[in-house]
């Protein structure tokens, strides 16, 4: 099979040959092999791809200072170019990282475009600024500025949508972006540079520059990053928010999570388990807002168990292309690792397995079998830790207090879900789970709503137009008394 490789680096509107020689080799999570390449960003590629973004903010007549419609109409032809790449770039993120391919469809070609375009609109349709008259005689005038030169920073599980969470306002409020993709997932991020020069943004204000851990501590240190917008694992967003701290950087930390599904006791199962297992193994259990775990009512406990454990052990496990597959591999053999790990301890403090726990017999990949767990506590480490693969914990309580207590019980807060034939129960209980969002009967992020996490699931908040926000200082120009 041919590779996908790519020699120079989109830096200030073109494709730049790389100040060194050292590349990003991609493999295959589910045959192993090599699949692309790309040349490895070094310091001096930041420095380029930063001042040509710096560069390109700066511009008084630039895309910072055009008419918010102006915008439009570029991100506009950035969706359009995208969308002729949907397919291709579906493609891409499953042989990267094990996504399943109807997923990917939905997730990586579907949304970046939706994204851009819901951003403009709402750039287009905010007042420019909001007079107020003051109560000292004049006037105040507010009004939202672009923040300036972002260091955006993703991970491999969600490339391209999340990636989308961070440039589709930065870009439609004005800003100009830095971009460094995780080296798992590189060959969407530059098929998304390819739509971007297609459609004629303007020189600097995208820049693609892939690269592990160091190099994206290197651009949030940048002296001339004004914002830094970071989705990844807690103990790297603690690094950045450290650095942020010192610099008095702005910065929105989309972190890790452990959420949980409150299962209460007229919940309906059996018109439950498609919305659940989209809550609980969407992605190969590799999503960070995914409700693993499971919260069940005493009264009812064994029937959840059940229910569960057929849900998983029903799941097609294989190669992520086929669109029959539910679950893919897992994006490396270290991520691999990491969840048998996990695995091994659940079964070490006692939990009992109901199914999975191996690998399925496939030829080759990083695959895990979908994996439950009952008769644990809350306390068990595979109930407080992020594991990020497809494990699951079924918990037990007692009544609708115990069950928020456990929910709540988390150094994490992010998702969360609250499952009933009441809606207006659920929804109640829902609205005292601490954490960022919480689904009724189901789990998705709207983008019209805020999405973000507590405690260490993060600060900050996407979609929404609080996402815009985030890309946007606010403005005060005083008027004095009028005479
Ligand atoms: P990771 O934190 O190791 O890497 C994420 C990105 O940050 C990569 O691009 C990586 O190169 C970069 N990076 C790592 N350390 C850095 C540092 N000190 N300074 C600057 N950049 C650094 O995370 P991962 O293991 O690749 O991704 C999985 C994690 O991401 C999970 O914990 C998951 O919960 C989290 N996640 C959170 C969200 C959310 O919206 N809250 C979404 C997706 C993933």
């Amino acid at each position: 099979m041919s590779t996908i490789d790519y020699t120079g680096l989109y830096i200030g509107g073109s494709w730049q040959t790389p100040a060194t020689s050292e590349r990003i080799d991609v493999h295959s999570p589910t045959t192993e092999d090599a699949i692309g390449s790309v040349p490895a960003s070094s310091p001096r590629d930041i420095d380029r791809a930063v001042t040509a973004a710096r560069r390109a903010f700066d511009d008084p007549t630039g895309w910072s200072a055009w008419h918010p419609k102006q915008r439009a109409e570029v991100l506009d032809r950035f969706a359009t170019e995208l969308e002729g790449r949907a397919s291709e770039m579906s493609r891409r993120v499953t042989i990267q990282n094990g996504m399943p391919i109807w997923l990917a469809e939905q997730f990586e070609g579907g949304f970046p475009p939706i994204l851009l375009r819901y951003f403009s609109d709402m750039m287009v349709n905010s007042p420019e600024v909001d007079t107020r008259p003051g109560m000292l005689g004049g006037t105040a005038l507010v009004s939202r500025k672009p923040i300036g030169v972002v260091g955006a920073i993703v991970p491999w599980n969600v490339p391209q949508a999340i990636t989308f969470l961070k440039l589709a306002p930065a870009l439609a409020a004005g800003c100009t972006v830095v971009l460094k993709p995780a080296e798992e997932t590189v060959l969407d991020a530059f098929l998304m540079a390819e739509a971007a020069l297609a459609a004629g943004l303007p020189e600097g204000v995208l820049n693609v520059v892939p690269g592990g851990r160091e190099i994206g501590a290197y651009l949030v240190e940048h002296p001339d990053i004004d914002k830094v917008s970071f989705t990844g694992s807690t103990a790297a967003g603690r690094a950045i928010a450290e650095t942020c701290g010192r610099l008095l950087r702005p910065v929105t930390l989309e972190l890790g999570g452990k959420s949980a599904a409150i299962l209460l006791d007229d919940v309906d199962l059996s018109a439950s388990m498609e919305s659940l297992f989209a809550a609980t193994l969407l992605n190969n259990g590799q999503i960070c807002w995914l409700n693993t775990r499971v919260l069940a009512p005493r009264s009812r406990y064994d029937e959840v168990v059940d229910a569960v454990t057929a849900l998983a052990a029903s799941l097609h496990v294989g190669d992520p292309l086929d669109p029959a597959t539910k679950l893919g591999p897992l994006v490396s053999s270290r991520q691999r690792d990491r969840v048998e790990g996990y695995i091994a301890k659940g079964k070490a403090e006692g939990a009992r397995l109901t199914t999975g726990g191996g690998r399925p017999t496939i030829d080759s990949g990083w695959f895990v079998e979908p994996t439950v767990f009952a008769d644990l506590d809350n306390s068990a480490t595979i109930a407080r830790e992020e594991i990020f693969g497809p494990v699951l914990s079924i918990i037990p309580f007692r009544d609708d207090a115990e069950a928020l207590a456990i929910a709540n019980d988390s150094e994490y807060g992010l998702g969360g879900s609250v499952w009933s034939s009441d809606i207006d129960r659920a929804s109640a209980l829902a609205g005292k789970v601490r954490s960022g969002t919480v689904g009724v009967n189901h789990y998705s992020n709207d983008p019209v709503a805020p999405f973000g996490g507590i405690k260490n699931s993060g600060m900050g908040r996407e979609l929404g137009p609080e996402g815009l926000h985030a890309f946007q200082h606010l403005h005060t120009v005083y008027l004095p008394p009028a005479g």
